[in-house]
């Protein structure tokens, strides 16, 4: 546990000091939850946004995108449920005075049940070597289905309770199970009630005349509300899809896991429609393509795994998360959801405007079904990030600190660098600079000595760096090292252009997804 949370510290401090993410308005001690993006995060961001938008937009020829406003008219959120059911249950501890999600507070509960598991199983596989058969072991060892019963009775009754907003039970469980404030060890709880997460604002100058407004805690709503305009526009057949990017806001109560959890965050959200009856198909294959995409960044496939929703969303009938290993543990990265055509009956109920496709073939009308997939950008942005800082040691028994961005995504793809500051050789490292310039973000270093500022670009994640000596000079070549494998080799000056694009160039990513 301390490791985990020395990782976590380390990859935030790292962020911070290579230009990643600031808190927000730290001149004046910050603001909980919020953050900024600095010069490299910020291009961090818009490459993740892009990656996904290609994939999406550009490579769907039945996929197309939408940028709707933050403000929506109020009712839509009574439509879409968010007045009544955008809930957290929330309980307080007494004595520390902290606040807590009840559901979380259990579901940690149930994690540590989970990792008694896993380290009986760790142990078995180690008594018994090559021969262990973890499926029998599991399925056979008394001690292991004890917590696994265990594990599933709170998961299964605290689901039940919330369901039937019995929040007195939902208590009663923290109480049964013991489960003290993680702060201070107290036991001392007050009920359970739930709290809405929108944040409201008014809209107009007079406090009679105002308007009441929330800001947006999803952009689905957004592509809901405009799914027969785009359709008719765009001369849409049914299955396509709606993508959006843009920010959504929610006042979170658990909000310490850095860019994990914020309260204005920026979601990649597309809604794909489809005939009634369809939708169990359609959500198989979008399941499966998210996490080709996923995949295709060349992040180890160990670190993502699927989670089935026990309890389902009032809007859904079949719903995944796609979870991802974060320095604090495997938590949500996307979800996939199956939104029958909850969202357009209640728009069509509220608006009373229909909502409905013409399907020229059947000459019928209906509402169409969604399938839903979100994926929060600031979390895709942690998982990559959190996941490629690494402490190398190297043979010489030196360390090395790297962020070993997928090349792709990278903020800067080239660092050029004259190997001295004189002799002509800032001149001509300036002018492959300026070549370099009009297709990828490079830098130039001539600071320090060379070794030093490979190490820089090493731990800011710079996939290439380009040395230009005295033999560049003479000849036009130039070092170009790799920063994963530290491998250097000499290339013409005018072959760089033309090998980074190879490394970096999106399609050459996204070809992994077919
Ligand atoms: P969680 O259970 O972690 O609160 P959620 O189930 O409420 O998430 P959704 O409403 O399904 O999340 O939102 C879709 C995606 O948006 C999530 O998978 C996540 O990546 C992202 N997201 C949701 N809330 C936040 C937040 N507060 N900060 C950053 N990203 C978020």
């Amino acid at each position: 546990m301390a490791k985990q949370e020395d990782n976590f510290k380390n990859v935030i401090s790292h962020a911070k000091e290579y230009g990643y993410v600031f808190q927000s308005s730290e001149i004046y001690d910050g603001l909980s939850a919020v953050y900024d993006y600095a010069q490299n995060g910020v291009e961090l961001k818009k490459n993740i946004r892009e990656y996904w938008w290609k994939a999406m937009v550009q490579m769907n020829d039945n996929i197309v995108g939408l940028d709707s406003a933050i403000f929506m008219h109020p009712t839509t959120w009574k439509a879409s449920g968010h007045v009544d059911a955008f809930n957290d249950p929330l309980i307080d501890n007494k004595d520390s005075k902290k606040r807590y999600r009840a559901d979380v507070l259990i579901e940690d509960h149930v994690a540590k049940i989970e990792a008694k598991i896993e380290k009986e199983v760790s142990k078995a596989a180690k008594r018994f070597g090559d021969d262990f058969d973890q499926e029998q072991f599991e399925a056979t060892n008394p001690r292991v289905l004890r917590y696994k019963e265990e594990s599933s009775a709170i998961v299964k009754r605290m689901a039940s309770s919330l369901e039937k907003e019995d929040l007195a039970d939902v208590k009663q469980l923290i109480e049964e199970l013991g489960i003290a404030c993680p702060l201070s060890g107290s036991k001392n709880w007050t009920d359970v009630k739930q709290f809405n997460l929108m944040f409201g604002t008014k809209l107009g100058a007079s406090a009679d005349s105002a308007m009441d407004l929330y800001l947006r805690p999803e952009t689905a709503q957004g592509i809901f509300v405009n799914f027969l305009n785009v359709q008719k526009t765009g001369r849409m057949k049914i299955p396509f899809g709606i993508a959006q990017v843009g920010k959504a806001f929610r006042n979170e109560i658990v909000a310490r896991q850095f860019i994990f959890r914020m309260r204005e965050f920026e979601q990649m959200e597309m809604q794909f429609f489809i005939q009634p009856g369809t939708q169990a198909e359609w959500y198989e294959t979008w399941k499966e393509k998210r996490m080709k995409w996923h995949l295709s960044l060349g992040i180890d496939a160990e670190n993502y795994r699927f989670h089935d929703h026990e309890k389902l969303a009032h809007y859904a009938d079949a719903a995944a998360d796609i979870e991802f290993k974060f320095p604090f543990g495997i938590k949500e990265l996307e979800g996939i959801h199956s939104r029958t055509d909850f969202d357009l009956r209640r728009h069509e109920e509220f608006s009373g405007k229909k909502l409905q496709y013409f399907d020229p073939e059947t000459q019928e009308n209906y509402v169409p079904y969604v399938i839903e997939t979100s994926i929060g950008l600031d979390r895709m942005f942690l998982a990559v990030f959190s996941n490629s800082l690494q402490e190398e040691t190297l043979e010489n028994g030196s360390t090395r600190t790297v962020l070993k961005l997928p090349a792709v995504l990278a903020p800067t793809k080239v660092a050029v660098l004259p190997l001295v500051k004189k002799d002509g050789l800032p001149e001509l490292a300036n002018r492959l600079l300026e070549e370099l310039q009009w297709d990828f973000n490079v830098t130039y270093d001539e600071k320090d000595a060379v070794g030093r500022r490979y190490r820089r670009q090493d731990a800011v994640g710079t996939p290439f760096c380009v040395t230009v000596d005295h033999q560049s000079l003479e000849d036009q070549t130039v070092t170009l090292r790799y920063r994963d494998s530290m491998e250097q080799i000499r290339i013409p000056m005018s072959e760089v252009a033309a090998k980074v694009a190879q490394e970096v160039d999106m399609k050459y990513w996204l070809q992994k997804m077919k």
